[in-house]
């Protein structure tokens, strides 16, 4: 949940050549009642070229919780559809959707995403026309939209916003299930094992350490 800079990465080849023609796939797949499928790309798995330039872009931590470090047999990495790709099937393989994630989050986000009704999704309320922040927006820091309970170790919408302001921070929070499952405790451990002469980027939830 750190800054995410997308520009340190080049889009990879492999979506610049043929976003348009596996998009039409996929929306084929979709009628066809088909799983997805991430193609292969002149003999290169193209999921694991993509799950490795997105992995550079948040130095191995996951998109949207911040946890430490995503690879094989630990916390696998898996790339995540910001706006699921059942419902926005024309962003499937667009580079701006695409964010690495631990399976946790892409678990609890599932294919839920909200949209211009209110709707009710794992007992939380989603307003019409408001959508959760995206990690790599340019107005995204942490700072201006979360404050942290330091007693319960839970993420709150920063109190100094707007009202508004203020929703959109809650939706990102309950989208993401920022505070559930043990999530601020693990936080809360991870503070107390970093100690500030050590790299902070090789730690989880690195927005939260730098702030304890
Ligand atoms: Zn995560």
């Amino acid at each position: 949940m750190d800054k995410i800079n997308r520009t340190k990465v080049e889009k990879p080849d492999c979506l610049t050549d043929n976003d348009k023609k596996w998009t039409l796939d996929w929306k084929t797949r979709i009628k066809e009642g088909k799983k997805f499928t991430w193609h292969n790309y002149k003999t290169m798995d193209c999921q694991k070229t993509i799950s490795k330039a997105l992995s550079q872009i948040t130095n191995s931590h996951c998109s949207y919780c911040g946890i430490y470090k995503l690879e094989r047999g630990r916390i696998t990495p898996t790339i995540d559809h910001f706006k699921p790709k059942s419902i926005y099937p024309d962003l499937s393989f667009e580079w701006s959707n695409l964010f690495i994630s631990c399976n946790e989050c892409q678990k609890y986000k599932g294919s839920f995403f909200p949209n211009n009704k209110e709707q009710n999704f794992r007992g939380n309320f989603y307003p019409k026309n408001i959508e959760p922040l995206k990690p790599d927006d340019k107005d995204y820091f942490f700072d201006y939209w979360f404050q942290i309970d330091w007693r319960s170790n839970k993420i709150l919408p920063n109190e100094i916003r707007t009202k508004d302001e203020q929703k959109k921070a809650l939706i990102t929070i309950n989208f993401f299930c920022l505070n559930e499952d043990g999530r601020p405790e693990a936080r809360e451990e991870e503070l107390l094992k970093y100690t500030k002469t050590q790299d902070i980027n090789i730690f989880s939830y690195v927005f939260f350490l730098e702030r304890g």
